[in-house]
């Protein structure tokens, strides 16, 4: 059996109880696969021995015997100190709270195994966060070996996690090799059952890395098994095409107020190139916030309309559908384009007559979300799919959307320049046009810093702008744990600005939990100016184009990533008008996390703000956010929808991804069909299940 096919739930384990499943559930744990696949976050070696007195160095694992019972504070708050000495006669205290029953399980004199970070507070060594347990009698000096520190949730501990995997492996831990054997021998990994018991209970902290490596490995090389799959499936559907007439093209851009940048015209004909190419085109679109790349997805589907086929543009979000919506219906219906609006959210009774016009030929361009892709959708000749901000769907939805129509091109645009490793990873066989310059007359956003506490200087600010008539947003922080009190703060603050700092403009609430209606009705008030100011969580950040809008405050910077501050930063400077970005950020915030975590967080949020205060360009920042996160954040984290990798990081196993492509590529040449002895394998691993799971896109 392989490891993907343990859909057992882990309620069959012995232990597993319904509130710890739901915990576990949680945590994305839900099956023996799940949970065999869990990896920890980190390790604890506790097979290297360290005194008290060297606390600094890491955690203390040594020796100590109880020397005293000690209480402070009253009442219910009362809790136990227990004083403890090693061999070298340091002490330290113990504190333990809501631990009082350790006073009778660690008795004054008894000898104690002791594991935990330590620190220097109010003048003594102390711990709150420690592990001791009993030496019965006699000296056992075995040493404790390597635990795994898995990731927790809420009210879920180390140690029942811990002893659940360990019966997890017991039941399902002998599982087949997903790995041909050729190409284990050739890249020394080891067998997956070997792997999954080293990752989990491994001996010494190599076994650990071995294993990962192994898995890591493993993920990568189905990766490319499949983009090398889809590749060969690309070129073997050879198609009678032609170059598709530019009439419709050519009369959009003499609807255009503007000229279009060298680089969007470079980006076009490279597209219409590949649309009369031999091949389905699969192509990237990078260029920065606010480089114009809807224009250039407009463009494209006026000439696979004009070729006599369909077009559809899916977007991440319905508000951004919408707008694209909007600027469709005034673009491109007078030059008798017929458009259809398509998500989630359109009733049933519109649905069906939508679906039929599709699938008859009576819409030429189909806009909006993930729906667009749902399995009732059939074009009648889809020959062009654009995905804006693609980075914000899984890869496989962005695989299923090639199933749709004959073989239709697909150009996928993003504003997230995507380092050379990733594309190597996810989009394996794209090509990529890029647009670098901005379109004529931009002036650079000026971005200002303002401490909490200062806003008021800011708000006056923006009163001028909005008295000339601009507009201008405020945006608060969603944050997940919290996101009652967040929206909350967004709303408290809509309160504040309308009715006591700007009463004499019109401003508007937008956040996720509106409804659909409600959001854009309070969109379309903003954009035709009868709202001077937006008041919004995060659902701003992607794509949303207000060109008069000058203003851009973001309260609580410090808790927004640099990726998600450069998003917002453009949406404004989207004219020739001067725009101001400003981060509000507080300390307070900041230093709320506790001990070292918290002054880190603070340092890397300074790193992003003064990131932000020092350049405007997306690629520049891309590079400083992959500095400060360092690549071990950079796949799963970073962007919704990102290919969930468990093991392999891109970036910091740049080694064995490329290693993992060339076995896919040569198994893939030698055994097309994949019917030989290894291909077998890896065929029945992909029939099995899908290797990877998906995130669903966010909908902010
Ligand atoms: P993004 O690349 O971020 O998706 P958009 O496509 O939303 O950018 O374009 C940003 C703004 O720039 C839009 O208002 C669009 O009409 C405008 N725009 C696009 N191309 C040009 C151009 N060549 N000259 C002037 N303005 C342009
Ligand atoms: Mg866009």
């Amino acid at each position: 059996m392989f490891l993907r096919e343990i859909a057992a739930p882990v309620s069959d384990l012995k232990g597993a109880g319904p509130a710890l499943v739901a915990r576990l559930f949680r945590l994305g744990v839900f099956s023996g696969a799940d949970l065999l696949m869990l990896a920890p976050r980190d390790y604890e070696d506790r097979s290297a021995p360290r005194a008290l007195a060297e606390f600094g160095q890491g955690p203390v694992n040594c020796r100590v015997r109880v020397v005293a019972h000690d209480w402070f504070g009253f009442g219910r708050m009362r809790t136990l100190k227990l004083w403890v000495e090693d061999e070298a006669g340091t002490r330290a205290a113990l504190v333990c709270f809501n631990r009082a029953f350790l006073e009778r399980s660690l008795p004054v004199g008894a000898t104690l195994k002791l594991f935990g970070k330590f620190e220097y507070r109010f003048s003594e060594l102390q711990s709150s966060a420690f592990d001791a347990e009993m030496v019965d009698g006699a000296v056992s000096g075995v040493p404790d070996g390597v635990r795994p520190v898995y990731p927790l949730t809420e009210g879920l501990g180390q140690a029942s996690v811990r002893k659940l995997v360990s019966r997890a492996l017991a039941r399902w831990g002998t599982v087949d090799d997903e790995v041909p054997p050729s190409i284990r021998t050739r890249r020394g990994l080891l067998r997956k059952a070997v792997a999954l018991k080293l990752l989990h209970a491994p001996e010494a902290p190599a076994d650990a890395v071995a294993a990962r490596r192994t898995l890591a490995y493993e993920e990568l090389f189905y990766l490319q098994v499949m983009i090398a799959r889809r590749s060969a499936v690309r070129r073997s559907e050879a198609r009678p095409r032609t170059a598709p007439p530019d009439l419709l093209a050519r009369a959009l851009e003499e609807r255009l107020p503007f000229e279009l940048t060298a680089d969007q015209k470079t980006a076009i004909a490279e597209i219409v190139s590949d649309m009369a190419g031999q091949w389905p085109m699969a192509r990237l679109l990078q260029g920065d916030v606010g480089s114009g790349k809807t224009l250039v997805a407009f463009i494209s589907a006026m000439y696979a309309i004009a070729g006599g086929g369909q077009a559809a543009l899916m977007a991440p979000t319905e508000l951004l559908a919408r707008q694209h919506a909007d600027t469709a219906a005034r673009l491109l219906e007078p030059l008798g384009v017929r458009l259809a609006y398509l998500s989630g959210n359109v009733a049933d009774a519109a649905r069906r007559p939508l679906l039929a016009a599709l699938s008859h030929g009576d819409v030429d361009l189909a806009i909006g979300t993930h729906a667009l892709f749902s399995e009732d959708v059939v074009f009648s000749d889809l020959r062009l799919v654009v995905v804006d901000e693609q980075q914000r769907f899984g890869v496989l939805q962005r695989l299923a959307i090639g199933a749709k129509g004959r073989k239709p091109d697909t150009l996928m645009m993003t504003a997230t320049p995507i380092p050379r490793t990733l594309a190597l990873t996810a989009y394996g066989d794209l090509s990529v046009s890029t647009i670098r310059t901005m379109p004529a007359g931009r002036l650079p956003v000026i971005t200002h810093l303002a401490r909490n506490g200062n806003e008021t200087k800011v708000y006056d600010f923006v009163r001028k702008e909005l008295a000339a008539g601009r507009r201008a947003y405020f945006v608060y922080p969603l944050v997940d744990r919290s996101e009652k009190l967040a929206l909350k703060d967004a709303e408290a603050m809509y309160g504040h600005l309308s009715g006591k700092v700007f009463p004499e403009f019109h401003g508007g609430l937008i956040h996720a939990r509106l409804g659909e209606n409600e959001k854009r009705a309070t969109m379309a008030e903003f954009v035709s100016g009868r709202l001077s100011f937006l008041v919004a969580t995060s659902v701003v950040e992607v794509g949303v184009d207000v060109p008069e809008a000058t203003c851009m405050v973001i309260e609580h910077a410090e808790r927004f990533g640099l990726a998600a501050l450069h998003q917002l930063r453009g949406r404004v400077g989207r004219s020739s008008l001067q725009s101001y970005c400003f981060l509000v950020w507080s300390d307070g915030q900041v230093s709320g996390g506790q001990g070292a975590e918290g002054a880190r967080l603070s340092e890397d949020a300074k790193r992003r703000v003064m990131a932000m205060k020092k350049t405007t360009d997306g690629f520049e920042i891309a590079e400083e956010d992959l500095r400060i996160r360092g690549p071990g954040e950079i796949t799963g984290t970073t962007q919704a929808g990102a290919l969930r990798l468990s093991f392999a990081d891109p970036v910091r196993d740049v080694d064995l991804l490329e290693a993992a492509r060339s076995d896919a590529m040569e198994l893939l040449e030698a055994d097309p069909g994949l019917t030989g002895q290894e291909g077998s394998i890896v065929r029945a691993v992909l029939e099995r299940a899908s290797p990877f799971s998906e995130r669903t896109a966010a909908t902010g």
